[in-house]
């Protein structure tokens, strides 16, 4: 979906600052806290709708509702992490409350786009977990806030991100409100999953699921965003079609280093001895923060070597860049080997989310990828 998710939306109210028992509070004070360099303070676009890729018939209900003046009150998006939920949730938000509307899109230079840039329109709110809930005082002040009229535009739009995390009284709190909204006001909640919302908020609001992009949706926004290399083929493969991984993965800068470090480590393991093997901890340690990405980058080698092992088709190998190291792979692995190795990687995984000691768990995952 829309590739601006990795700049922060700071607009209205109420932006995620870690600050007390909420995730709502003031714009003043959030400034404040950014001044002391508090969280990153990034230059904000206007967010539009054909800055989305997929989702056309969820974007068409969305401005059929928008054109024929049936713009619901309460809204709610699901859709896997990073499937670009709260993108599309600002898009709509951006629409709504701008005053002149290019056809379908909000004009991005009257008053209420204009202040929507600079994050100070006080007709929009994004409210969002704080360590990980939505307590009912950020609920509460929404409630204040929703009581009085929008000052520039005909709506005011409130967003509430990962709405599963609100607790049950944030939720019980919240459903007052969707009983009996104001007029003007349009609540837009957004969640990863369904069910960790009470059935009677559920039933109270436009329920739509986001899908994951398809393979050729992300190559071309990654090829649009990003000279056209080989490994956006990788990224956009690598990604499920979740946009966010993608935006996430093209974003980081040494992503194309570290995928040829991990290669390259992954295709030598197998032929050397245990000291050379040991001496490739120093990788792991380095790049801690990016273990599931590096372990996934291992995962998919190995499948790749197994996939050009059993079906000689060049076609279905996700590191497709990287296809002469991988025929030369194939030579000298078993199948049973490559599932082997495939197995051990996801042992390690699930072993590191139980928290067990780093180094350990890598070190042994090490010697037995090294095993014949
Ligand atoms: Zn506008």
């Amino acid at each position: 979906m829309g590739f601006e998710e990795r700049e922060s939306w700071k607009a209205g109210r109420g932006k995620r600052t870690g600050a007390g028992n909420g995730s709502y509070e003031s714009e003043r004070q959030h400034r404040k806290k950014q001044a002391r360099g508090a969280g990153r303070w990034k230059k904000v676009r206007v967010y539009t709708f054909k800055n989305i890729i997929g989702q056309r018939d969820l974007i068409e209900s969305l401005k059929n509702a928008f054109f024929s003046n049936r713009v619901g009150h309460a809204y709610l998006f699901s859709g896997e992490k990073g499937i670009g939920k709260t993108t599309l949730a600002k898009a709509f938000a951006a629409l709504l409350l701008c005053s002149e509307p290019n056809g379908d899109e909000p004009c991005g230079r009257c008053k209420p786009c204009l202040l929507l840039k600079n994050s100070s329109n006080p007709d929009f709110c994004l409210i969002e977990p704080d360590k990980g809930t939505i307590k009912i005082e950020a609920i509460r002040q929404m409630q204040d806030d929703i009581m009085v009229k929008p000052l520039y535009s005909e709506r005011k739009v409130y967003i509430i991100r990962d709405a599963e995390t609100m607790t049950m009284q944030a939720q019980n709190c919240l459903l007052k409100t969707l009983e009996e909204p104001p007029r003007f006001a349009v609540i837009i909640l957004t969640t990863p999953s369904l069910y960790g919302l009470k059935e009677t908020i559920r039933s109270r609001i436009l329920k739509y699921n986001l899908k994951k992009n398809t393979f050729r949706e992300v190559l071309e926004l990654l090829n649009r965003l990003y000279s056209a290399s080989r490994s956006n083929e990788f990224i956009a493969s690598y990604s499920g079609g979740i946009i966010g991984t993608a935006m996430k993965l093209a974003g980081s800068e040494n992503f194309d280093a570290l995928r040829n470090e991990i290669i390259e480590l992954a295709d030598q393991v197998g032929r050397e001895g245990l000291v050379a093997v040991f001496d490739k901890y120093d990788i792991f340690e380095k790049n801690k923060e990016d273990i599931d990405t590096i372990l996934d980058m291992m995962e998919i080698f190995y499948r790749d070597i197994l996939v050009c092992k059993r079906t000689r088709n060049e076609g279905m190998l996700i590191n497709s860049d990287k296809k002469d190291i991988i025929i030369d792979s194939a030579k000298r692995y078993t199948s049973k080997k490559l599932v082997d190795n495939i197995e051990i990687i996801n042992t390690t995984r699930s072993n590191l989310n139980y928290n067990t000691n780093y180094q350990l768990s890598i070190e042994v995952m090490l010697m037995k990828l090294q095993e014949a």
